[in-house]
C-alpha cells in the first residue's frame, strides 16, 4: 500500500499531514499526487469526500514551495464554483502549509475590491477564487495571470451547472498555455470533456468511484406517500409533516442533519417551519449573505446548530465529517446530486442515514436516480400518515373517519404499483406524534386556489401560470399521464377552466391598489399563509425553465451590478486575515 512518504511530498507538507491525522493516502492522493508534481496535467474524476482536495493542494505546497510570488503575479490558481467550496479549499492549504511560508488570497465576492486588491499587490502564492470575482479583478486590471503555474479547476461538473463554463474557458486563455492543469470533477458531461480535450494536455487520468457510487455505509430510504390533496399549501405541509414524523422517528441517532430542498423559496420555508416547532434549524442558500452563511455554516460545523435545511449549491462540496442524517425534503431532479447529498453524512467511513420523501410528481426523479445508482432505493414505513392526520386534526378527531378512509381508498388504485414501492395503505405506517401545522379547512374550501394563488392569477391575467411546482407542473402522477411538457396548467380544484372573476385580483375588483394589501395582510401570517405568497413568488420565479431558474438563482449576479456595487460592499470582516480575505458574489 502506498504511504505519503513515498509520493515525493515537501517533508514540511508530510509533516503537516501526519499532524491532520492521515496515515495513508487515499486513492485520489495516491493516484494524482505523483503525476502532479511531475508537472504533469490531471484529470480527477472524484466526488467530495474522496479526499480530493489534499491531492492537489499537497502537491502544490510542494511545488510552490519553491519560489516566490511577484507583485500582482500569483503563482497558482484555485477556481471553485461557490464560496463555501473555496474558503474550504483555503482551510486545507492553512492545515496542510502551516510548515512552509506561503501566501495565500481568497477572492470571493461581497468582501471589498480594496482589500483583497492590497493582498494581490503584496504578491501571493496561491490565488483561490470563484470565476465571476477573479474576472472582476482581471478586468479591473489588477491581476496579471501570466505567472500562473498551476492551475486547478474543482467541481468542475457544478461549475457547468452554475453556468460558469465559459468563464473558466476565458480563464484558460488568460493563464499561461505552458501551465500545469489539475482539473477535478464528480461526472464527465459531454461539455467537461470537450474543456479537458481543449484544455488539459496529455493529462493522467485517475477515476476513483463511479459518478453513481454512494458510500456503503450510508443506509438509504425513501419515504413515499401522496398528499392527502393536490392542492400545493396541503401538499407542502403535509411534505413538512412528514420530514418532521421522520426525523422524530430517527430519534436520538439523529444527532444532526442536512435538510435539502430543491429551491430557495422552500429552504426558507423549512428552515422557518421547523423552527415554529422547535427544530433548532437555520437555512443556507445562495441569497443569504456571505457572513450569515458562515455563521450558520460554523454553527453546524461546531455542534450548536443542529438542523441545516440546505440548497444543492449552497451545501455543495461540503466537508462536514460527522453528519449523522441527510433529509431530502425533494428528491432532487438532477440525479446526481442525490449521490452528492447523501455523501455529506456516512463520511470517512462513518454511518450514516439518508431519508428521501417523495412524492408521486417525483417519479421521473426517481426513475432517473435509481438508474444512475443502479439499485432501488428501499422503500421505509411512513412514519407519518398524510390523511389521516391531517384530517383527524382538522375535524378534531382521533382517527380518520370514515371520508379519509374512502379517500384512501381512492388513491389506492394509482399507488403502489411502482418499482419496489407497497402502496401507502399496505405500508405498515409506524404514526409519529407529531402536530399537524395548522387545523386544515375543510376539503371543499381548502381545494380553492390559495388567496395568494388568486392574486397571482389576477396578477397575471392573460397568461396561465406555468405552476412549475413539480407536482403540478409535471403531473406525472400515475395513471394521469405526464403533463409536464405543457407546463402543467391546472387549476387547482377548479379543473381547467378559470373563471374570469377568479382571475381578477381583488384589488382590481375593489378597486384598490394592485397587490398592497397581499403584503400587508401577509406581514404576521403564519408559515402557511406566507407558503401562499411564496408559492406565489415560486410560480413567478419557474417561469424560466428549473435549470436555468437553478443556475440564475445560485449563479453569479450580473457583470455589470458586481462591478458597480463591489467597492461599495462591506468587509463583514469575519473571515478576513492578514494573508485571507474572504466573500463573493458568485453563489
Ligand atoms: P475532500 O474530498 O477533499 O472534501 O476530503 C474529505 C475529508 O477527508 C476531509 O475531511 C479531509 O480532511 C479528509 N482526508 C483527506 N485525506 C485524507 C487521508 N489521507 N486520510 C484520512 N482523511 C483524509
Amino acid at each position: 500500500m502506498t504511504s505519503f512518504s513515498d509520493l515525493n511530498l515537501n517533508p514540511k507538507v508530510l509533516k503537516a499531514v501526519t499532524e491532520a491525522g492521515y496515515e495513508t493516502p487515499t486513492p485520489i492522493q495516491a493516484g494524482a499526487i505523483p503525476p502532479a508534481l511531475e508537472g504533469r496535467d490531471v484529470l480527477g474524476i472524484a466526488q467530495t469526500g474522496t479526499g480530493k482536495t489534499a491531492s492537489f493542494t499537497l502537491p502544490m505546497i510542494t511545488i510552490l514551495a519553491r519560489g516566490r510570488a511577484r507583485a500582482r503575479m500569483p503563482r497558482s490558481l484555485v477556481l471553485c464554483p461557490t464560496r463555501e467550496l473555496a474558503a474550504q479549499v483555503a482551510e486545507n492549504f492553512d492545515t496542510y502549509a502551516k510548515h512552509v511560508k506561503l501566501t495565500k488570497a481568497l477572492l470571493i465576492g461581497g468582501v471589498s475590491f480594496k482589500e483583497q486588491d492590497q493582498l494581490i499587490d503584496k504578491g501571493v502564492d496561491v490565488l483561490i477564487a470563484t470565476p465571476g470575482r477573479l474576472l472582476d479583478h482581471f478586468e479591473r486590471g489588477k491581476l496579471i495571470l501570466t505567472d500562473v503555474k498551476v492551475m486547478v479547476v474543482d467541481e468542475a461538473d457544478r461549475m457547468l451547472d452554475m453556468g460558469f463554463i465559459p468563464d473558466i474557458e476565458r480563464i484558460f486563455g488568460l493563464v499561461p498555455f505552458t501551465r500545469q492543469t489539475l482539473f477535478f470533477s464528480a461526472t464527465m458531461a459531454p461539455e467537461i470533456e470537450r474543456i479537458t480535450n481543449t484544455f488539459l494536455s496529455n493529462p493522467a487520468r485517475i477515476e476513483v468511484a463511479r459518478q453513481a457510487s454512494a458510500s456503503e455505509t450510508i443506509t438509504q430510504r425513501l419515504l413515499e406517500f401522496r398528499p392527502s390533496r393536490r392542492d400545493r399549501e396541503t401538499a407542502a405541509k403535509e411534505k413538512r409533516a412528514m420530514l418532521r414524523a421522520a426525523i422524530e422517528a430517527e430519534g436520538a441517532a439523529c444527532t444532526n442533519a442536512i435538510i435539502f430542498s430543491n429551491r430557495k423559496v422552500d429552504v426558507d420555508i423549512v428552515a422557518k417551519s421547523l423552527k415554529k416547532y422547535g427544530y433548532d434549524a437555520e437555512p443556507i442558500h445562495g441569497d443569504l449573505d456571505q457572513s450569515h452563511r458562515t455563521r450558520t455554516l460554523d454553527g453546524f460545523r461546531e455542534g450548536k446548530l443542529r438542523f441545516l435545511v440546505a440548497s444543492d449549491v449552497a451545501a455543495r462540496g461540503l466537508d462536514i465529517p460527522s453528519v449523522s442524517h441527510v433529509f431530502n425534503y425533494d428528491l432532487p431532479s438532477h440525479a446526481e446530486d442525490y449521490v452528492h447529498r447523501i455523501g455529506r453524512t456516512g463520511r470517512a467511513g462513518r454511518s450514516g442515514v439518508a431519508i428521501s420523501i417523495a412524492v408521486p410528481a417525483d417519479d421521473k426523479y426517481l426513475a432517473a436516480i435509481e438508474n444512475l445508482i443502479a439499485k432501488p432505493i428501499p422503500r421505509g414505513d411512513l412514519p407519518w400518515s398524510p390523511t389521516g392526520a391531517i384530517m383527524a386534526e382538522a375535524e378534531g378527531e382521533a382517527k380518520p373517519d370514515a371520508g379519509n378512509e374512502r379517500d384512501r381508498e381512492r388513491h389506492r388504485g394509482r399507488r403502489g404499483r411502482g418499482k419496489g414501492g407497497r402502496h401507502e395503505a399496505d405500508q405498515a405506517t409506524t404514526p409519529v406524534a407529531i402536530p399537524a401545522e395548522a387545523p386544515d379547512q375543510p376539503q371543499e374550501a381548502a381545494e380553492q386556489p390559495s388567496r395568494a394563488e388568486r392574486m397571482d392569477r389576477g396578477e397575471r391575467r392573460g397568461q396561465k401560470p406555468r405552476g412549475d411546482y413539480r407536482s403540478d407542473n409535471h403531473g406525472n402522477h400515475r395513471g394521469e399521464g405526464d403533463r409536464g411538457g405543457r407546463g402543467g396548467e391546472r387549476t387547482i380544484g377548479m379543473g381547467d377552466h378559470l373563471p374570469d372573476f377568479i382571475a381578477l385580483s381583488f384589488d382590481e375588483r375593489r378597486g384598490g391598489p394592485p397587490r398592497a394589501s397581499l403584503s400587508d395582510e401577509a406581514t404576521d401570517e403564519t408559515v402557511e399563509d406566507q407558503t401562499d405568497i411564496a408559492g406565489a413568488e415560486e410560480m413567478k420565479e419557474q417561469a424560466v425553465p428549473t435549470l436555468e431558474a437553478k443556475a440564475e438563482a445560485e449563479a453569479p449576479k450580473p457583470k455589470r451590478r458586481r462591478r458597480k456595487k463591489a467597492d461599495m460592499v462591506d468587509d463583514s470582516g469575519e473571515n478576513a486575515t492578514v494573508t485571507e480575505v474572504a466573500a463573493e458574489t458568485e453563489a
